[in-house]
Formats: C-alpha cells, sequence, structure tokens
C-alpha cells in the first residue's frame, strides 16, 4: 500500500474520536469489512493491489558521499595529494598530473567495488523472508508478511514477529515484548478489555504492533495497519538497516595499515635525510621521500578485503547459510564447538509413528514419512482394527494437536509439527476420521506446546461430563499427572518408553480426564493432576545422510560437535550413535546439568558430547561453560527462549524454515534448509576467506616492500650521475612507475585471489586461534623473503642494462630501457609470485593448476596493460618508458619466475616442519608431560 496512506482510511473510515483500541472487536472488524475467519483469497488480492505490499523502506546504513569521503579521508590519499602538488610546484607537472589521475581512478574504483559489495552484502543479510500464519477462506495458511493487508486475520504465537499492528480478537496468556517501539524490554501483557480513546502506545494492551516479538503465548488478531502505516512505519519512515562492514580483520587491518603508514612516513624522512646527505638537491629528496611513500602504501588493500568478504558472503548464501552479521565469516574459521539440535537439524523431521502401546497391548504400524499408506498391526498379529483403549489414545493424538495434513496430489501435505503430523497420519493410517473427529468433539481451549512445558492440553466439547481435557507430552511430564490403575505403575510405563526410546523413537504419552463444563477456560491448575493414561506413540526420525558425513568432516577439522536435545536421554543416545556423536562417552540430562556447579558443568560440557531433555536455559550455561574452556562455540536454536543462547554463543545459528523471529533476529546466521551440513559447508566457507585473505595479504604486502626496497637501495647506494653539469641521481624507478605498479597492477592481480577456491585441506586442519595475529610470523617471513627477492632481482637488472646500454645508446635512453625492464621485472615477479599465493601450504599443482579462471584474467589483464605501458607512444611519454626486445622481455620474464623455485622450497621447508611438530605433539607423555620417544613405546 501507499506507505503514506493509513490502511484505516483505505477500507473503511473509523470515527476520528475512537482508535482501534477504543473500539469493540465486532466494530474493528466491521469497520475493517471482514469477519472472524479472515477474508477469503481474492478478497486479500484485492487489497494488496490496493493497500501495496507490507514492508516498511529501508535505507543503507552508509551513504554513498560517506561511502566516497572514507575513500578520500585516508593518510594515503593525503600523503599522494602532497606528493602531486609538490611535483606541480617543482616543475614536474606530467607526474603531479599523473599521480592525481591515478588518485582519481583508484578512489572511484575503490569507492564503486566497496559500494557493489556493500550492497551485495547487505542484500544478502535481508535475504531470509518473513512469514505469517494467516486465515483465508476459513484456513490457517503460512503466508509472506510482505501479503498481509488490512481486514486479515493472524494467528500469533510465542516467537513470532508481530507482522503488521493488529487488534486482538483472542489472547491466551498473550506477552509481547515491545522493545522495538517503546524501548521497554519487559515484555507486556496482552488482554481482550476495550482501552481508554487516549491510551498511549505502551497502554493499548488489546492491540500487537508490527516489528515487536511475541514472548509468550498465543493470539488470534485482525490486521488494521500494514507498511508505512503501523506504529513502527509512522515513527521513522526509513528504517536504517544499517549492516556493519567491520569485522576484527578489517579492524586488526586499518590499524596495521595505520601503524604501517607511521612507518612509512618515518622511513621517508630518513631517506629525505639520506638523499640530502649524499647530494641529492632538496627537491629531488623530498620527491624520493615521497614517492617512497607512494609505493610502500598497500592502498588496495581495503577494496580487496571488502570483495573477498562480500564474495564469502555470497558463496555461503549458495550453500544455505546466510550471514546476519559479517564478523562471523571470520568467526567460522576459529569454531571449535558445534552444539546443535537434533530435531530437523541433525535428522530430517519426518517423524512417522511405528509405535503405539497403551495398557491393553502393544501395536505397531507400518509406512513412513506422512503418506497414508500403512497398517496398524497387533504385535505379532495380522492388521486390524485398533481395539478400544489403542483407538482413545490415537483420537487423544490426533485431537491434542494443532497441525493438519491435507490430501494434495496423492501424498500428504503437513502444516504445522511434524511431530504432531505423525500422530494424524497414526490416526488415519488406523481407519480414524480426523475431521470428523474434531467436528464432533470442537476444542474450547487449549494451553500449547512449549518446550520448557513438555506438554499440551487441550479442552473439548463432549464425553459424560459435558466437556473433557486431553494432554498429550514427555511421559514422565504426563505420568506425573496420570492416576494410574490397578497392576499398572509408573516403573512398568517408563520401561516401556525406555523400550521404545532404544529403538531411537521419540516417545509422546496421552491422557485424558472428564470436567464439567466449566467457563471455557483451560488454566494450569486444570492439568495439573487426576489424568488417565491412555498410551504411548513412539516415532521415529532418522539421522540425515548428509549430517552423518558433515559431522565426520567437522571431526577432521578438529571441530567436536555436540547434540543438545529435549528428547528422552535413551532416544538422544541411539540417535548419537548413528550420527557418530556420542564417541564411547556418556548422555548429561538436563536435570543432571541443573545439579552441577560451574566447574563440574565446565567438565561435563567439555567431555559429554550429548545432552538430553535439555531446557533452553541449560543452553546458555553450556555455551558459557564452554567458552570459559576457551572454546569458540557456534550453537544452534529455533525457539523464542533460545534467544540468549544464540546472543551468547560465538555464532548463534538459527533455523531458516522451523525457526522463531526472535531466534532468527538473535542469530548471527540462518539456515535456509535447517541443516546440520549447512553449518559444516560455513565452517569450511568461513576458513577458506580467512585463507583467501591472508593470500592477497601475503601477495600485496611484499610488492610494497619490494618497492620500497628498490627505492631506499636506489637513493642510499646507486651512483649520482653528473650529466651536462647538473647532478642526476640514478634510480631503478621514477614514482610515476612505482605508482603504475602499486595501485595498477597490484589491485588487478590481487583481487582475483578472492575468488580462489577452497584448498584441499581446509577441512584437515584444526580451527584458527581466534587471537592469532593477522601479520603472522609466516606472512612477515614471507614478505621479507619475496620483497629482497624482488629488490635484488630489479635493481640487479636495472643496473645490468644501464651499463650495457650506457656507451651505445647514451644516458636518456639506457635509463628508459632499464627503468622499464626493472618495472616489468617487478611485474613478471608479480605475475609468478601470484600463482604461487594461490595456496598457502600446498603446491598449486594440487589445489589444480586453472581451478581458478579469474586469476589468469587478471593477469592476461596486466600483460596487455604492461605491453601498452612499455609499447605505446602515448603510455612511454606519460610514464618515460622506452620499448624493449623480446630478449629483454625474456630476461624479465626468467627473472621474475625465479620466486617460484625460491617459494617452492620455502613451502617445502615449512610443512616439513609442521609435520615433525605435528608428529611431536602426538607422541606419547609420561610423567611431568616429559616426551617418550616412539621407539621406546613400541613392544
Ligand atoms: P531437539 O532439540 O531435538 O530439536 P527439542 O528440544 O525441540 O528437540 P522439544 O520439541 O522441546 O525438543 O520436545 C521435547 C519433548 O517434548 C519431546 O521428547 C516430546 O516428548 C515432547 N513433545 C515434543 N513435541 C510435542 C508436542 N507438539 N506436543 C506435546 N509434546 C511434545
Amino acid at each position: 500500500m501507499n506507505p503514506s496512506k493509513p490502511a484505516s482510511q483505505s477500507v473503511s473510515p473509523r470515527p476520528q474520536d475512537s482508535p482501534w483500541h477504543a473500539l469493540p472487536s465486532e466494530r474493528v472488524l466491521e469497520t475493517l469489512q471482514t469477519h472472524a475467519e479472515g477474508l477469503s483469497e481474492s478478497e486479500a488480492r484485492a487489497r494488496l493491489a490496493r493497500h501495496g505490499p507490507n514492508v516498511l523502506q529501508h535505507v543503507s546504513g552508509e551513504s554513498p558521499l560517506k561511502l566516497l569521503w572514507r575513500q578520500v579521508n585516508s593518510p594515503l590519499i593525503w600523503v599522494l595529494l602532497a606528493s602531486a602538488s609538490l611535483a606541480i610546484a617543482l616543475g614536474k607537472l606530467t607526474d603531479g598530473l599523473i599521480v592525481l589521475a591515478v588518485v582519481g581512478l583508484n578512489t572511484l574504483i575503490g569507492f564503486l567495488q566497496e559500494f557493489r559489495a556493500g550492497k551485495a552484502i547487505e542484500a544478502l543479510t535481508q535475504m531470509v523472508p518473513e512469514n505469517a500464519t494467516v486465515l483465508r477462506d476459513g484456513q490457517k495458511r503460512t503466508a509472506p508478511a510482505a501479503e498481509l493487508v488490512p481486514g486479515d486475520v493472524v494467528l500469533l504465537a510465542s516467537g513470532d514477529k508481530v507482522p503488521a499492528d493488529v487488534r486482538l480478537l483472542a489472547a491466551r496468556n498473550l506477552q509481547v515484548e515491545e522493545a522495538a517501539l517503546t524501548g521497554e524490554s519487559l515484555p507486556s501483557e496482552k488482554r481482550m478489555g476495550a482501552v481508554d480513546a487516549s491510551a498511549g502506545v505502551g497502554d493499548r494492551t488489546n492491540m500487537a504492533f508490527g516489528g515487536t516479538h511475541v514472548t509468550y503465548g498465543t493470539g488470534t488478531a485482525v490486521v488494521v495497519a500494514t507498511g508505512g502505516a503501523t506504529e513502527l512505519g509512522r515513527i521513522s519512515q526509513l528504517l536504517s538497516e544499517a549492516v556493519d562492514l567491520q569485522t576484527p580483520l578489517t579492524k586488526a587491518l586499518a590499524v596495521i595499515s595505520r601503524y604501517l603508514t607511521y612507518a612509512i612516513l618515518v622511513i621517508s624522512i630518513i631517506l629525505l635525510a639520506v638523499g640530502l646527505l649524499r647530494g641529492y638537491e632538496v627537491a629531488e629528496s623530498l620527491l624520493a621521500a615521497l614517492t617512497l611513500a607512494v609505493a610502500a602504501i598497500p592502498e588496495g588493500l581495503p577494496a580487496i578485503v571488502t570483495i573477498a568478504l562480500a564474495i564469502g558472503v555470497q558463496y555461503m548464501a549458495a550453500r544455505r547459510a546466510i550471514i546476519r552479521k559479517l564478523p562471523a565469516v571470520e568467526t567460522l574459521g576459529s569454531t571449535t564447538v558445534i552444539c546443535s539440535d537434533k530435531t530437523g537439524t541433525l535428522t530430517r523431521n519426518e517423524m512417522t509413528v511405528q509405535a503405539l502401546w497403551t495398557p491393553g497391548g502393544a501395536w505397531s504400524l507400518s509406512g513412513v514419512g506422512y503418506s497414508p499408506q500403512g497398517e496398524l498391526c497387533r504385535e505379532g498379529q495380522p492388521p486390524g482394527p485398533p481395539s478400544e483403549d489403542a483407538r482413545e489414545s490415537l483420537v487423544a493424538g490426533a485431537l491434542c494437536n494443532d497441525a493438519s495434513v491435507r490430501s494434495r496430489d496423492g501424498s500428504w501435505e503437513l502444516t504445522g509439527d511434524p511431530t504432531e503430523g505423525a500422530l494424524l497420519v497414526a490416526a488415519e493410517k488406523a481407519g480414524l476420521k480426523v475431521d470428523e473427529l474434531r467436528e464432533r468433539h470442537p476444542r474450547v481451549d487449549a494451553i500449547p506446546f512449549e518446550s520448557e512445558n513438555q506438554f499440551m492440553a487441550t479442552l473439548h466439547e463432549g464425553g459424560r461430563d459435558g466437556r473433557f481435557i486431553l494432554l498429550k507430552g514427555a511421559p514422565e511430564v504426563v505420568l506425573r499427572r496420570c492416576s494410574l490403575g490397578e497392576g499398572l505403575d509408573t516403573g512398568r510405563v517408563l520401561a516401556e518408553v525406555e523400550r521404545l526410546a532404544s529403538r531411537g523413537m521419540r516417545v509422546l504419552a496421552m491422557a485424558s480426564k472428564p470436567v464439567a463444563a466449566s467457563d471455557g477456560c483451560l488454566r494450569f491448575e486444570d492439568v495439573e493432576g487426576g489424568f488417565r493414561l491412555l498410551g504411548l506413540e513412539g516415532m521415529i526420525d532418522p539421522p540425515r545422510e548428509e549430517a552423518i558425513d558433515a559431522v565426520k568432516r567437522c571431526h577432521t577439522a578438529g571441530i567436536t560437535v555436540k547434540m543438545i536435545t529435549g528428547d528422552h536421554a535413551k532416544t538422544a543416545e541411539v540417535i548419537g550413535a548413528q550420527l557418530g556423536i556420542l564417541e564411547g562417552g556418556r548422555v548429561v540430562t538436563g536435570a543432571q546439568l541443573a545439579e552441577m556447579d560451574e566447574e563440574q558443568l565446565r567438565e561435563v560440557a567439555t567431555s559429554s558430547n550429548v545432552f538430553a531433555r535439555v531446557a533452553p536455559e541449560h543452553k546458555l550455561r553450556l555455551v558459557r561453560a564452554l567458552q570459559k574452556e576457551g572454546h569458540v562455540v557456534a550453537m544452534t536454536g529455533d525457539g523464542v527462549n533460545d534467544a540468549p543462547a544464540l546472543k551468547q554463543a560465538n555464532i548463534g545459528v538459527a533455523m531458516g524454515i522451523t525457526g522463531t523471529a526472535v531466534s532468527k533476529e538473535a542469530a548471527d546466521i540462518i539456515l535456509t534448509d535447517d541443516n546440520f551440513a549447512s553449518i559444516a559447508a560455513a565452517v569450511e566457507g568461513g576458513r577458506r576467506v580467512y585463507d583467501n585473505l591472508i593470500k592477497s595479504l601475503a601477495f600485496v604486502l611484499p610488492t610494497n616492500l619490494g618497492l620500497a626496497l628498490i627505492l631506499i637501495v636506489g637513493v642510499a647506494f646507486f651512483p649520482i650521475m653528473r650529466l651536462d653539469g647538473e647532478d642526476v641521481p640514478l634510480l631503478a624507478m621514477l614514482p610515476t612507475q612505482l605508482l603504475w605498479i602499486n595501485l595498477v597492477a597490484t589491485v588487478a592481480l590481487a583481487l582475483p585471489l578472492a575468488f580462489e577456491a577452497r584448498e584441499p585441506d581446509v577441512m584437515n586442519r584444526p580451527p584458527r586461534h581466534p587471537d592469532a595475529p593477522v601479520l603472522s610470523g609466516f606472512v612477515v617471513m614471507r614478505t621479507l623473503l619475496v620483497a629482497v627477492l624482488m629488490c635484488a632481482g630489479a635493481t640487479g637488472l636495472f643496473l645490468w642494462e644501464y651499463n650495457a646500454e650506457l656507451v651505445r645508446v647514451g644516458h636518456a635512453r639506457a635509463l628508459a630501457e632499464a627503468q622499464t625492464m626493472a618495472v616489468t621485472t617487478v611485474i613478471m615477479f608479480q605475475i609468478f609470485y601470484l600463482l604461487n599465493c594461490r595456496a598457502l601450504r600446498d603446491s598449486i599443482f594440487r589445489i589444480g593448476l586453472f581451478s581458478n579462471p579469474v586469476v589468469y584474467a587478471g593477469i592476461g589483464l596486466l600483460v596487455l596493460l604492461q605491453l601498452g605501458f612499455i609499447y605505446l607512444p602515448f603510455m612511454q611519454a606519460v610514464f618515460d618508458t622506452a620499448p624493449l626486445t623480446l630478449e629483454a622481455l625474456g630476461l624479465c620474464a626468467l627473472v621474475g619466475a625465479a620466486v617460484v623455485p625460491v617459494i617452492g622450497v620455502e613451502k617445502w621447508w615449512r610443512s616439513r616442519r609442521a609435520r615433525r611438530d605435528r608428529d611431536r605433539e602426538q607422541e606419547p607423555r609420561g610423567r611431568f608431560g616429559l616426551r617418550i620417544p616412539r621407539r621406546a613405546t613400541v613392544g
């Protein structure tokens, strides 16, 4: 709808002095021309066309201008601008203009790339669609929240985000947290009673507002305003949804860049002094010092980092993990423990009832999934109709149930909780008609299932006394409320539960109790006792094949997988063993956790991998305990009460399909397929992104240092030529040529590294330590090695060429040729070194020579640019270059290629040392941690 136009005006005007909260609910329905069963699908469509989608307009956090200013406002740009001004002031107009042109171009490219990458990341982080449960044509539907219109009747349940401004039609223990609107973080209770017209937003207890969250209970409500007409939309027509593009790594790099810049400025000043001492003119010395600054600062790096992150986020989204908070991309690489829910994440969430037990006997059900195919048999007998007690139990399971299954194209489609869907299918398989049952015994009221209660109860019409309550839930919880009759004791029932659970089944108990017609409300006091146990139903939910595989991959990657489930300990044990998670350990229950002190908890949290009958508050304690033990924890969650644990975890993972809105908002990552395998894929993706960033760093830094060394060596040691009565310092490269390498070549080559595929061993090495410095010993050593090599190669070739040609073609021509050769040698170095950087540890043949075509596109582009640099007259004039012979080109390539064997040897030495360290780690240790030599333990 037109966001600036309130919904009420477009439907039917309501009196100005009677806001929605002051009108009785019937008047609200009447005014909105709707009814309690909701709109028809066609009317909803017509209203959507009239009102427009139920969305708020967003503006991105950082305006383009601000981003552009951030690009310009860096020490580097100021240094470059200063050097350009100085060059112009010294009469070197062309040099000055080139510097300015390159600065302008670089800023523009950096800005465009960062802007695009930022947009891509923002789009992805907001990709998860929001849904709402709505009544259309009298039927419950799940519809995108954006399609809601005024007059729609929506159902609210704990964990939901309220999809629009709504007036309540019914509420049961409904509590809504309205912090998004009022800033009040304590949930406010909602009830039906009319409210004074003058009540403020926080006091309109019969309304719920778009953008707030249901934290408890259920409700039915009619939509009164959507999109920009909602209270939230009115407060801020443009909701600023800034996505923070900073990560620990970008922050660390910013700090490094700052220090690097200061260090370079100090070295530049020293160089200025050296130049002056050696007899350079002031202007020449100043220029050399500024050129050093230009050459040594890695200006392309920020853009490369943002782009690598953007590519990583897109890659992970394609593997079904949506990154909501960018730092998670990096934290994933350090994850040491993944705590995962069982149902739906590690298992398929395709529940099928396979066993039924009543005090009168045991039954089995055949068939799998939500298919009506399958039969009920008394154990050891042919299929047949259920006995009266089996029937009672199945009826209870079907009536005390919020799910619905509809037959569509020969198979059944489930709406609601798969556990409840399985109970409906079981009843149908036994020949019961669920729709008829529901008509015969209409529901009067219900206490919905909540994980912490572990039961659900419903009040129905019918029975001898007028009404009856049905209770279904975890057997221990239901049994506690039952009075068991003759010959039936708790021990016998629990033994049966254990028997079913040891087949890996989730077990639910059903019970009933008659009640006299009451006020129609079901309260917690009503379900405290006096029930008759009807039976147990056991359902299987097999592990996902891909989860078994992913658990294995996590183990080889040094990540421990822990399963946290609300299910019975025995069920958890069986499924844990099938998934390879149990690993001989013991199952710990929530009740046991509750009794432990902090120290015991830390010990158990580390040593046990399967936790059963766990309530959400235990999850929070577990995360904290693991973190205190130094772990980086990823934790999954779907319920409203999982939010604190998701926030506490280093990486909170929410479920895109079954997760509540509250859990999604608390999470760093959302899995669009609810599948554990996607977490493993995200870890892999995170490690890959980090690797690629380090590769870019290991590529860029040596170039900058190499260029600085070339200049320093020149100023400090090269002779000053006396030509035509003037002192002319001999330098291997001109400032503009250095700029060419630093800004054009380095960026063209470093960017493709962000596209590099994962390394073969990415999931075979332990997680990265979160505090490991970005500039590791490896990066520093590599930088020094390559920089020295590059400086030696380029300087050597420069001197050789200059001396060889001086007599033949004279100083000017010899200098131009020698300088062109020095630049070309550095470029060749970079090309060969780039190939080496594609793998940090492995040889490039192992990762596949052609596995990243973008690298070759970058190289191809650079070769073309470099040929232009050497041979195009226009470029020759601008950059003072001279054409080279084929032989000279070959020589540059040969010297550049020297980096390949040198880095090859370095990689070999590094991997040998790593292997030796690993072997040493694995050597058995004696008393006091002393190593026992391997030979001594044999035999
Ligand atoms: P997981 O962690 O494996 O995903 P969970 O924590 O979501 O599982 P719950 O859904 O809280 O587990 O279920 C805990 C127990 O509550 C189950 O073992 C079952 O006995 C019972 N239960 C589950 N769903 C329902 C339901 N819809 N109605 C009544 N009882 C239920």
